[in-house]
């Protein structure tokens, strides 16, 4: 059996265990790219099918039965192989067809997209792909996005509400979501939601029955959450969108300030019987790519199962919890994927607790909490913000960040973390070239202090390149 590397990314083990053949350059481009590639079928064959008849069902507050794995249609996959959240290329429509159609395959019933998502293309190609099966097969849920203040009045909004039932293809909206509320807090969402007449006219729309059910994503501090909560008797919300996982679960506050622990969120939730949508699982990835002490810890407990298939089933575990939405690119991440919730195997006590020891380790590393959203590009300056911070999380992680000149694992760690930051972040869009103009901070649903941090990288890199 293969066992993975320490170092290896989540995608590079499911490879691993996929067989060799898919480590060769013509099936891993194919694997990335838009032909019909035989990866699954590789996969399967060597860990052993995957069901079709065993997704983990959840009932949802009118009676719809939901997957418990929704799919995250925020990083569609490109022609040029990569994710479109990342990737200016045109979203590689045949490919985005084969993940919905195996998705379904294999019981996945919600899809969740946004006007914001890919560039602004996510909605319609979604569409595309869902249209071609029966509309009763599966649940949509988009959002009326709140990025542009531009398109906070009544008539945008309401334009934007259309859109997207345009491009999805559908007369209805199985779940609607007003984007991001706790960014910009109180005044944030009266200006954008409630004194412009919008919320009114979605909850009309619900009445009307063209949304099935209205609720919201939050990101926030929890007197924002109480007060939207306090909305519950005028709003009625039917499910609420939040970030959890197993380090937010009661470390959200050491990874940023300004969010909350998803304990406090999801068991206010669970009050109010309000279902739970939940997103970044991964947060952000990171939980799919832990440090050595962590992946160990796992690895030994179950070697076949991969990191992030931990980090699932903690997302999952709690009853109240309807959907755990995963934004899956390639074909190895939905089938990993799968395999973690079909069947969902819920965690025991003594795999909670395990997991609350490596979230108490992953806080203790100075890592920055980006989840690599892109909310805050494009920056004026071109600075590669998300890959800047992915590549500084990677190499904590690793253990390549060693500032010590006299620490033995000194010279082999600089020359890795600069090469792999060389490698990965353009030599133009490297942190030095921010001028800290400050534009990207308010986009930032993570509140991070983009220009301190990335200047933090940048005084890193320049004391590793003069040692
Ligand atoms: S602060 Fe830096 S990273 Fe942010 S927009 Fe300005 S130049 Fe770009
Ligand atoms: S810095 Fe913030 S806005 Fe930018 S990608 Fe990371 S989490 Fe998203």
């Amino acid at each position: 059996m293969p066992i993975m590397n320490l170092n290896m990314n989540r995608r590079e083990f499911i490879k691993t265990l996929s067989g060799g053949a898919l480590l060769t350059g013509a099936a891993l481009t194919t694997a990335c790219g838009s032909s019909e590639s035989g990866s699954a079928d590789i996969s399967s064959a060597a860990l052993g099918d995957i069901p079709t008849d065993k997704m983990e069902y959840r009932r949802g507050k009118h009676g719809e039965r939901v997957s418990l794995l929704g799919y995250g249609c925020m990083r569609w996959p490109t022609v040029a192989g990569t994710s479109a959240r990342e990737s200016d290329s045109d979203i590689d429509q045949a490919e985005v067809n084969r993940l919905v159609d195996y998705a379904i395959e294999h019981g996945v019933n919600l899809f969740d997209t946004s006007p914001a998502y890919c560039k602004g293309y996510s909605e319609r190609a979604t569409g595309i792909a869902l249209s071609r099966h029966p509309r009763s097969s599966y649940y949509i849920s988009t959002k009326l996005s709140n990025f542009a203040p531009d398109t906070w009045g009544y008539k945008q909004s309401v334009d934007m509400y259309r859109r997207s039932l345009e491009y999805l293809q559908t007369d209805y909206i199985d779940f609607y979501l007003l984007h991001g509320l706790g960014m910009g807090g109180l005044e944030n969402f009266r200006r954008r939601y409630v004194d412009n007449g919008v919320l009114d006219f979605l909850v009309s729309e619900r009445a009307a029955g063209r949304i099935r059910n209205l609720g919201f994503s939050f990101h926030g501090e929890t007197d924002m959450f109480d007060y939207l909560l306090s909305l519950n008797d005028k709003y009625d919300w039917d499910f609420v969108l939040i970030q959890h996982n197993f380090v937010d679960w009661h470390h959200a506050k050491q990874v940023n300030a300004r969010n909350s622990n998803s304990e406090y969120l999801y068991t206010e939730l669970e009050k109010l019987h309000i279902p739970v949508f939940v997103m970044e699982p991964l947060l952000g990835g990171s939980l799919a790519s832990l440090n050595q002490y962590a992946t160990s810890q796992l690895k030994q407990r179950e070697p076949q199962r991969s990191v992030a298939s931990w980090a699932f089933r903690f997302a999952g575990n709690q009853q109240g919890i309807l959907s755990v939405l995963s934004g899956m690119t390639y074909m190895e991440h939905l089938q990993d994927n799968l395999r973690t919730f079909c069947p969902f195997k819920p965690l025991s006590d003594e795999e909670l607790e395990m997991l609350e020891r490596i979230a108490d380790n992953y806080v203790s590393y100075p890592l920055v909490p980006c989840t690599a959203c892109q909310y805050c590009m494009p920056c004026p300056y071109g600075i590669d913000i998300p890959t800047i911070f992915a590549t500084y999380n990677r190499n904590i992680n690793r253990g390549q960040v060693v500032t010590d000149l006299n620490d033995p694992a000194y010279g082999k760690a600089r020359r890795r973390f600069l090469i792999d930051y060389q490698r990965n972040v353009e030599r133009e869009r490297q942190a030095d070239h921010c001028i800290e103009c400050n534009q990207c901070k308010p986009h930032c649903p993570q509140h991070i202090n983009i220009p301190k941090r990335l200047n933090g990288i940048n005084q890193l890199v320049e004391k590793l390149r003069e040692g």
